[in-house]
């Protein structure tokens, strides 16, 4: 076989075998296939798509390009998996949260990519804490306090670190089928029995387009299937940011005071929905056609069992029980605790700027896309980013701060001073609320 007779069959728009994606899995990893037309691999799967044969192909090819988690030793384990939105802080939330629920939750998360950030940076912004557990410790851990979240270290899916890093420098992160297989492939080696996937659907999302988003929801859940998972999956507006804090440590940050029962509504609702589908992954409850207490499109009944569990899930949020689960992960991981004395000291940056209106109005639009794009600007260290002092829908008078920037670099932030204007949009109609879930839920 051969890499440049795959390259122009992907080209000319062909289909490919199982054993051609094999092959380059297998040479992605080993280095036989250099970087150059693994840069043009990708970028003819950008213009020609994948079917579902070559997709559901790639991503098993791919969770098996290294080592396959074994959990069976811990029964009924959940994992979750955004696509990827800006401030999209959710898993430091839910995970401690599910797993202060009685289900075990087992991670492995990823590092920035594109415009948004990523889970594994915004825990190492914790001075200490370590995120590149091996396998041992990872399930010593999840056995011993339900709960561990780690990098795809050691021998995890080695082929998606080689292409995931590729497709953030080649522009080819937004494509249905490589985001399929990227997520799937690590989904699958990291062993859990169930698995959430939230698919970020909207402007600050890979995937701006609901048909797509579905399909992208429904390839990603039938490559789960036939590897005999449990798999749901919600589709979630990404249109401004979600919560207020966006970077790495700022968005710790804002995890933390969610975690302490202060966070934003936004973040909050999100928070349970994910939640509660987990849980109800983890308990053999099956799909969950509810969404009790969070706005959304559908006008689904909520029976009295998923009422039951949303009410346990906020019980647990606000009693401080999920914190605490979040607690004893850090201390796990190695991370200092003094962040939970002062969580805002993840916040803090050089130097900081505040961004004005020039009129009054409604907030109508804050470019999640802009938001994300210029926050990475400003991000160093894991220290830097955007806090926003207004939402989409609040009315904002003449001269008042409606971001405020935070930066080690004081270039970048003029920099980020110059563009952030064009995020938003200010008129005098109150937009109508969004709903969260963009539709009902998928199995
Ligand atoms: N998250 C992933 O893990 N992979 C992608 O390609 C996009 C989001």
């Amino acid at each position: 076989m051969n890499i440049i007779e795959i390259i122009r069959k992907k080209r000319d728009g062909e289909k490919l075998s199982t054993e051609e994606i094999a092959f380059l899995v297998c040479g992605a990893v080993d280095g036989a296939i250099n970087e150059a037309q693994l840069g043009a691999f990708l970028m003819a799967v950008y213009f020609n798509g994948l079917s579902h044969e070559e997709t559901t192909a790639l991503a098993l090819e791919m969770a098996h390009s290294g080592e396959m988690l074994d959990l069976s030793s811990i029964p009924g384990t959940v994992d979750k998996h955004s696509t990827g939105g800006v401030g999209d802080k959710t898993t430091m939330i839910v995970a401690p949260l599910v797993a202060a629920a009685g289900v075990p939750v087992a991670k492995l998360s990823g590092r920035a990519l594109g415009h948004t950030s990523g889970t594994i940076d915004r825990l190492e912004a914790i001075p200490g804490l370590r995120t590149n557990l091996t396998t041992a410790e990872l399930i010593a851990q999840v056995k011993k306090i339900g709960l561990a979240v780690g990098s795809q270290t050691g021998n995890l899916v080695p082929a998606d670190k080689k292409l995931y890093a590729l497709r953030d420098q080649t522009a080819t992160v937004e494509v249905v089928s490589l985001i399929a297989a990227s997520v799937m492939s690590k989904k699958l080696a990291g062993g859990a029995e169930g698995i959430l996937l939230d698919v970020k659907c909207g402007q600050g999302a890979f995937i701006k387009d609901l048909k797509q988003a579905k399909e992208l929801a429904q390839i990603m859940v039938e490559i789960g299937k036939s590897a005999g998972r449990k798999m749901t999956a919600l589709i979630t507006a990404m249109e401004e940011p979600l919560g207020k804090a966006v970077g790495e440590g700022v968005e710790t940050c804002e995890a933390i005071e969610t975690l302490r029962g202060s966070g934003p509504a936004d973040l909050v609702d999100l928070s349970l929905l994910i939640a509660s589908h987990m849980a109800c992954l983890g308990s053999g409850m099956g799909i969950l056609p509810m969404t009790a207490g969070i706005s959304t499109t559908g006008e689904t009944p909520v029976p009295q069992q998923a009422l039951a569990l949303i009410e346990t899930l906020k019980e647990l949020l606000v009693s401080g029980a999920a914190l605490e689960k979040f607690r004893q992960m850090v201390i796990a991981q190695g991370g200092d605790t003094k962040v939970f004395d002062n969580p805002q000291s993840l916040a803090q940056a050089r130097f900081e700027e505040q961004f004005k209106t020039c009129k009054s109005g409604f907030i109508q639009q804050i470019n999640a896309y802009a938001i994300g794009s210029i926050a990475r600007g400003l991000v160093k260290n894991h220290r830097g980013g955007i806090l926003l002092e207004h939402k989409v829908g609040e009315m904002v008078g003449k001269g008042e701060v409606l971001a405020r920037l935070l930066s080690d670099g004081s270039d970048a932030l003029k920099e980020a001073m110059k563009q952030i204007g064009a995020a938003y949009v200010i008129g005098d109609e109150k937009p109508e609320p969004l709903p969260v879930l963009l539709c009902p839920p998928m199995q």
